[in-house]
């Protein structure tokens, strides 16, 4: 399977991406993961990248397209993956499926989590992250509205979007996704 999970900052995607990487034996690839990482270790990416990230903005879509490409080449993304954080934006859209062609594979879905923006700030808030002071987490969603939320139509008209209510236990959300696979949940 090759998924990408999608929503806005604080729509519980990366708690359900690696619950769904889990069940489907499949890696979770979470960017934002991704680039926290090259931060801390104080790469040249890492330092690139650190004011972007820390101001809420998106990384620049060239750079995020070697990251991805190069992470979707690794052994374990060969057989599937889910993407989490990835694509965030129109271009990135399309340059994911420049790279799936060049790999000769399909994507299987886009499966949309839906939250209220008033919960999406009560629960960034409650996660207390570097990157989550109040006004970094307005900036963060601005940015989402503006730039990310487009994809939602761009998956729509492709005939890929599934949109799963958000708003409920994880338990929940991550039983919808299951079964917005058409696959059977045991009870
Ligand atoms: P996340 O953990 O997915 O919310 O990502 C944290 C931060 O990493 C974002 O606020 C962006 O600055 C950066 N980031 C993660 N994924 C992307 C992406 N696909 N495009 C641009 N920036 C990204």
């Amino acid at each position: 399977m090759r998924l990408i999970l999608f929503g806005a900052p604080g729509s519980g995607k990366g708690t359900q991406a690696a619950l769904l990487a889990e069940e489907l034996a499949i890696p979770a690839i979470s960017t934002g993961e991704m680039l926290r990482e090259a931060v801390a270790a104080g790469t040249p990416l890492g330092e690139r990248i650190q004011q972007v990230m820390s101001s809420g903005d998106l990384v620049d879509d060239a750079t995020m397209g070697e990251v991805v490409r190069e992470r979707l080449a690794k052994e374990d993304a060969l057989g599937g993956f889910i993407l989490d954080g990835y694509p965030r934006t129109l271009a990135q859209g399309d340059l994911l499926a420049e790279i799936l062609a060049d790999m000769g594979v399909e994507l299987d879905g886009v499966l949309y989590l839906q939250v209220p923006e008033a919960v999406l700030v009560e629960r960034i808030l409650g996660r207390q992250r570097a990157d989550d002071k109040e006004d970094v987490i307005r900036q963060r969603l601005l940015v989402y509205r503006r730039q990310t939320q487009p994809l939602v139509e761009y998956y729509e008209q492709r005939g890929q979007l599934t949109p799963i209510d958000g708003d409920r236990s994880i338990e929940e959300v991550a039983a919808a996704l299951l079964e917005a696979l058409g696959r059977k949940v045991d009870a």
